[in-house]
């Protein structure tokens, strides 16, 4: 440590070196104390050791930091002095906690130390100071136990089975029932264990205690647990925990005394009422082991009602204070009450959304900070969809693990194919290896949708998050045999017609019909969202197909469609068929032909689409998929298909297998298709705009946005701009009429980033399609990624699964890349994203950073997305602020 550097802060009667701006520094803990403490809260004395520590520890090769002795004895000076004792003092001898804390809470990553400075002097002064020899004796048995298990990592089985066997030695049915001698007999026994385990006797100097607690803190921040947790709940650039020392108080010093947790308003609903438990004579950890059972703090207004009162009052200061709900640790030593601890509570969607707009109503926070901090993206998502309950988390029923594709959860018999899922009257859960837009109709009638194979953006995830479906894709954990008609882990095997239940959210199958808990959001929600608008100026528009798609993005707040994939419109009935004899065709005339069949389903959905969406815009892309993707694969229904289309089996089979590629996502499709069957660009060009002069001739003002996927040069988009001007001349003039309409292109391939420039030159506008763009960045296939994403991301390979949060480094290099070229080229290019990512709050906060105009994702994401798109440009504005 350099001379004149500081790591200590010090908190406690107007003295306070810290506030609740430096979390960072002091963690949420510490950090609050002080703020807690400079607003004149009953907060016991303490310093906290700032997360530097941390940093200069590792630096020192995982060595006490030099100089910090002097910095410790400062702070025990300053608790020493404000409440008249002594560390270690024969008299009147200080005791402290020692707590770990992070900028960001983690929980059980280290646990909190008490009657830290006991030994076999000080238990004895401090008997004699509170005159309760027994309390005294079971503050040291306490330390010695917890001391040993948090410090030195004794198993707390040993001194749990040195307890039990005395308990019943003695005949002592609960431990309050233990007298003074019993306790003596207790700390030799831990002493004995203690001595067992570590080889030494029990640590009695007070300073050497709390070296060794501090140094065990810092240790608990490097260990594998602690690495694991960050990982997972993706915590980064921390620098690493505080450690908090703060003088004892006892919830255990009688009747009078007690401890506990609540929250200022409930956590479940969101009613403004305290909520929470409390233990009388007892010490906190008390109530996190379940020893005893803590009451409900309801109770505490009858027993301890002047407390009780205090405690509301300091709830609502809190609250007011930090603007937020609060979840608190409080103490109450012989009637008086201190606050240990406050932080903002962990609460339900639903009551996020009741505390934001509560909250507002009373005038304590701005519409602003309910926007900003009361509700998180994921509440929405939850509130959204139909969840499991969490206690029916069974985990021996648990099947496997997939790809968390669609949130939500669903329950139904597992079924195999599309038939079965019209014969059944029960609901269904439709499982296969993968889908194709064979399985759209079962799809759509299924409660929820499980593949064994396939990505994030594969066909089953996309479709189904369209529809706001569950979906778990690629659960390599499963085999399903369709001949057998049997799903198997290896383990637990299901047969069709057995019960299943899955968690689009979390990507776990269960066997067995479990309970769920169905979508619930009020008028809270709605007056909410309002708020959310006044915060967003990054559009948020839907990927939708379909009139009924369209509505329900319009109900969820879309400002327009970002994304129409017009493919989706030929699945199921009468058009698969229209669609597949377009296929087969041999002839240019023949394809016209299935094609005009087409241009009627066509122009009578872009007609209902336009109808739902007035004179919000509506993108549409043209056909993009690679055309085998719409023919049959099993032989019962390639001999079917042939017969409906009156050809012959093997004439159809031979089409089939010309249509083949070896990379089907690398081949025939896109722009390409639209380049070598220059037909279908002009009837797809022919139903929007027919569909769209309609509209205006019944007065309605609409300007058609037609967009060419998958263009990687110039001269594509070019080629398929010329197709659908000149189809537009020809329908102006056939019809006398004429109409505005744009020609943009998706920027899903990394050579169409690079050359921006050029094809803004041409393009009206630009949509990132994200999906194939990570994809062809990465050259991972996006039907493909089950089999290899978990171990990249347990390999630290990836951080996490590039086609659900976007890779800024690498993806979002080339989005700024396109961004830059293109708006150097035309400053007003309109530019969105349409990709699976623009409903992921992390990557929305990347995509407002780039200035785009909008963020398409499927209709049950658009609340997420309007909600993180505000957050983001309030993020974005309070930063400019602080520069
Ligand atoms: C994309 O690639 O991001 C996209 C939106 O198109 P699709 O998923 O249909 O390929
Ligand atoms: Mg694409």
């Amino acid at each position: 440590m350099k001379e004149g550097e500081n790591f200590i802060y010090r908190f406690g009667s107007g003295l306070e070196d810290g506030n609740s701006t430096m979390k960072n520094l002091l963690g949420g803990k510490g950090a609050n104390l002080a703020e807690m403490s400079s607003i004149g809260l009953p907060v016991p004395p303490g310093f906290t050791l700032s997360a530097e520590i941390c940093q200069l520890y590792s630096r020192n090769g995982k060595d006490w930091p030099e100089g910090l002795e002097s910095q410790v004895e400062k702070g025990i000076h300053h608790i020493e002095g404000l409440i008249r004792s002594q560390f270690g003092g024969s008299e009147n001898p200080l005791l402290v906690s020692v707590r770990s804390g992070a900028a960001i809470s983690m929980p059980g990553m280290m646990d909190t130390i008490l009657n830290l400075g006991l030994n076999d002097e000080t238990v004895e002064a401090l008997a004699k100071k509170t005159d309760n020899r027994r309390f005294a004796l079971d503050c040291y048995r306490r330390f010695i136990e917890m001391f040993g298990n948090v410090v030195m990592h004794i198993p707390q089985d040993k001194f749990e089975n040195v307890f039990e066997r005395l308990k019943s030695e003695k005949g002592v049915k609960e431990e309050k029932y233990f007298t003074p001698e019993h306790l003596e007999e207790l700390i030799s026994l831990y002493k004995e264990v203690y001595y067992g385990q570590t080889g030494d006797p029990f640590v009695q100097d007070p300073f050497e205690q709390l070296e060794y607690a501090v140094y065990a803190v810092v240790e608990s921040w490097f260990t594998p647990r602690a690495v694991t947790y960050r990982k997972i709940n993706n915590i980064s650039g921390l620098l690493g925990t505080a450690v908090t020392v703060q003088a004892m108080v006892f919830g255990n010093m009688g009747d009078d005394s007690a401890t506990g947790v609540c929250f200022t308003r409930n956590p479940s609903d969101g009613n403004n009422e305290l909520f929470g438990e409390f233990l009388i004579n007892a010490q906190g950890e008390d109530v996190v082991a379940g020893i005893r059972t803590p009451v409900d703090i309801g109770e505490m207004k009858k027993i301890m009602p002047d407390q009780f009162k205090e405690l509301s009052e300091i709830g609502s200061k809190l609250e007011l204070h930090f603007r937020n709900m609060q979840d608190i640790e409080f103490t109450i030593q012989q009637g008086q009450l201190f606050i240990l601890q406050t932080r903002n509570g962990k609460r339900t969607g639903l009551a996020a959304l009741k505390i934001a707009v509560d909250m507002v109503k009373e005038n304590l926070i701005t519409e602003n900070d309910a926007v900003l901090n009361l509700v998180e993206p994921v509440h929405l998502e939850k509130l959204l969809h139909t969840q499991l309950k969490t206690e029916q988390v069974y985990k021996e029923d648990t099947i496997g693990r997939g790809l968390p594709a669609s949130p939500g959860a669903a329950v139904g018999k597992v079924v195999f194919s599309s038939e079965k899922v019209a014969e059944s009257t029960d609901p269904v859960i439709l499982v296969r290896i993968q889908t194709s837009s064979d399985d759209v109709s079962g799809m759509s009638a299924a409660e929820g949708i499980l593949t064994s194979h396939g990505g994030k953006t594969s066909h089953a995830a996309v479709v189904a998050r369209g529809w706001g479906k569950p979906c778990v894709a690629g659960c390599e954990d499963i085999i399903i045999d369709y001949e057998k008609g049997s799903v198997t882990n290896g383990k637990i095997t299901l047969y069709e017609g057995d019960w299943i239940s899955i968690d689009g959210g979390s990507g776990i199958i269960f066997q067995g019909q479990k309970d769920v808990v169905k979508p619930n959001y009020n008028e809270d929600f709605f007056q909410f969202m309002e708020w959310v608008d006044q915060y967003c100026n990054m559009e948020v528009r839907a990927n939708a197909d379909t009139p009924l798609d369209a509505e329900r993005a319009k109900s969820f707040g879309a400002k327009g469609i970002g994304l129409c994939r017009t493919e989706h419109m030929f699945f199921g009935g009468e058009r698969i068929t229209a669609m597949r004899r377009m296929i087969i065709s041999e002839t240019e005339e023949e394809r016209k032909d299935a094609l005009s069949q087409l241009l009627i389903y066509q122009k009578e959905d872009f007609l209902k689409i336009f109808e739902v969406m007035g004179e919000l815009p509506v993108t549409i892309r043209l056909l993009d998929p690679p055309l085998h993707e719409f023919l049959p694969e099993e032989a019962k229904e390639i001999e079917q298909v042939a017969k409906e289309l009156r050809v012959g089996k093997e004439e159809f089979l031979r089409k089939i297998s010309s249509l083949k590629e070896v990379n089907p996502m690398l081949g025939h499709r896109g722009c390409r298709l639209g380049i070598t069957y220059p037909e279908i660009t002009e009837m797809q060009t022919r139903a929007i705009i027919e569909a769209a002069l309609e509209l205006k001739k019944k007065g309605k003002t609409l300007i058609p946005e037609i967009m060419i996927p998958l263009v990687g040069t110039a001269e594509e988009f070019v080629d398929q701009r010329n197709v659908i001007e000149n189809t537009c001349r020809r329908i102006f003039n056939e019809k006398n009429m004429k109409l505005d309409y744009k020609i943009g292109t998706m920027i899903e391939i990394p050579r169409a980033t690079i050359v921006a420039k050029k094809i803004a030159e041409k393009a009206d506008f630009f949509s990132f399609g994200t999906n194939d763009l990570t994809q062809m960045t990465y050259g991972y296939s996006r039907d493909d990624t089950g089999k290899f994403m978990e171990h990249y991301i347990q390999k630290n390979i990836l951080p996490e699964d590039p086609f659900q949060v976007l890779d800024v480094e690498g993806v979002g290099r080339l989005i700024t890349l396109a961004v830059e070229n293109g708006r150097k080229h035309k400053t007003d290019l309109k530019i969105g994203i349409c990709g699976e990512h623009g409903g992921d709050p992390r990557s929305i906060n990347f995509f407002q950073s780039q200035h785009l105009d909008y963020v398409s994702c499927s209709p049950y994401r658009v609340p997420v997305a309007r909600l993180a798109a505000a957050q983001a440009l309030l993020n974005e504005e309070s930063a400019i602020a602080l520069t």
